[in-house]
């Protein structure tokens, strides 16, 4: 019925493709397409013979808009999956107006130099006028609404799980649980064990990015920053047990502040162990975190990009991870003139997704959302020109599409809520 062109063939991608190909009557042909054409290569030849979805591959350099444009132009997708890295979704954005196709990507965008005067200068401008001060927000891709309103094609973005489901549950709350809803807790926990002393789950680039930087949260319209790992919790989580956690900035904040009516607060948890914590603070100290390139023995490196060569790959740590990841939202509100509290919540064991896909569950969890926002788009049940984020639209069909494609959700009323204390 359609054809999707996914750029990127990492660990999201490798889960994406995967279940694009299980759900071939709508993904009849797919093209993989990514930096490194042999990894590409290497997941055709995995998947051929066991899907009835025709896989071509192709080698793209997703910074390189008119490189990117000729591929969609040869290939003629119906829409374009961007499962590369966050700093490529402006590219592939202007690629996609320029060849007359939609667009669906799973995290915002950000910039691979954060040093760059004339982001900078933006970035700087950002932080003064809204009082935070994470590296990416959603101005960036917000700003393509007009032209893809005129272009009359469709931006979807983040469709992962968090971003994405948990908008999606942010949305399916609204509609069949509340008249309004007064405060959302985004809680975000990981059980799992590799065994590794210190790995991340997915890019390490992104994730230890997003995991030392300030936190955030909403409040009364209007943003409250905190220091990194400021605030901490614990929580009871369901099928996974007590475990500690923090509160950061997450870019689901932002948007579901605006398109969640009358929200008082929105705050985002995720779980850490200690160990990860105090390497990471290590690393932070000692210089290994930063993105500011160095000069070294007469060669110029970026000291994150140089951890990276060094901790194992995250697309690695499938065989080794077990337990079961926890990631869902509570929320406060009323209905009929009565306070409500309910958590929906979705729980995925780490060794079931490696016998499906061969992936651990954090890729598992970001990539099934990822061909299920593909799925809405290019079978036209959420279609329309404009960029939206994924809770603009009736959560219904994807939320039975999750039930449908591995990441099956309950609704939980009246459970435990979370309280938070400030560190020292
Ligand atoms: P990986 O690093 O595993 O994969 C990234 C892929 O993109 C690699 O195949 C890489 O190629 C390719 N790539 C990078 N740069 C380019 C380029 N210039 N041109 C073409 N291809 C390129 O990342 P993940 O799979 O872990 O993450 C993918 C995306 O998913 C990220 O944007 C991440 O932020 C997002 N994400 C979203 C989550 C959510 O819940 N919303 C959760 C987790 C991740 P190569 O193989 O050559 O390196």
């Amino acid at each position: 019925m359609s054809r999707l062109l996914v750029i990127g063939c990492g660990g999201v991608a490798s889960v994406a493709i995967q279940k694009c190909c299980q759900n071939s009557e709508v993904f009849t042909e797919l093209c993989i397409a990514s930096r490194t054409k042999e990894k590409c290569d290497a997941l055709k030849s995995k998947l051929e013979g066991k899907t009835n979805t025709k896989i071509e591959t192709a080698r793209v350099d997703a910074d390189n808009v008119e490189e990117l444009v000729d591929l969609i132009k040869a290939y003629q997708p119906a829409a374009v999956l961007n499962v590369a890295l966050p700093y490529q979704d402006l590219t592939i954005m202007d690629a996609c107006l320029k060849a007359g196709v939609d667009y669906i990507d799973t995290a915002n965008y950000e910039p691979e130099n954060t040093d760059d005067p004339q982001w900078r200068a933006i970035y700087e401008k950002r932080c003064k006028e809204l009082g935070f001060t994470a590296y990416f927000d959603y101005s960036w891709q917000w700003d393509y609404k007009k032209r893809f309103e005129q272009a009359g094609l469709t931006a979807l973005l983040g469709t992962g799980f968090d971003p994405g489901v948990t908008s999606v549950f942010s949305a399916y709350a609204l509609k069949h649980y509340f008249d309004e809803i007064h405060t959302i807790d985004i809680l975000d926990c990981n059980g799992g064990d590799h065994g590794y002393p210190f790995a991340t789950n997915f890019n390490p680039e992104i994730n230890l990015r997003e995991v030392s930087a300030n936190g955030s949260y909403w409040e009364d319209g209007r943003w409250v920053e905190t220091k990194p790992m400021e605030f901490k919790s614990k929580y009871n989580f369901p099928e996974v047990g007590e475990k500690d956690m923090y509160l950061l900035h997450h870019e689901e904040i932002e948007s579901l502040a605006k398109n969640i009516p009358g929200v008082k607060r929105i705050r985002f948890f995720m779980t850490f162990g200690q160990s990860y914590l105090t390497h990471m603070k290590c690393l932070e100290n000692v210089g290994m975190l930063s993105t500011s390139p160095i000069s070294f023995n007469g060669q110029e490196i970026v000291p994150i990009q140089f951890l990276k060569a060094l901790l194992p790959d995250p697309a690695s740590l499938g065989p080794r991870t077990v337990g079961k990841t926890n990631i869902g939202c509570i929320f406060t509100g009323i209905k009929d003139g009565k306070e409500k509290t309910i958590y929906i919540y979705n729980v995925c064991d780490h060794q079931e997704c490696f016998k499906e896909v061969g992936s651990q569950a954090i890729s598992y969890t970001t990539g099934v959302p990822a061909m299920i926002g593909s799925m809405m788009v290019v079978t036209g049940q959420w279609k329309k020109p404009g960029v939206f984020n994924v809770e603009e639209f009736d959560p219904d069909p994807y939320m039975d599409a999750l039930n449908q494609w591995g990441l099956p959700w309950v609704v939980c009323e009246d459970p435990e809520t979370v309280t938070v204390w400030r560190q020292e």
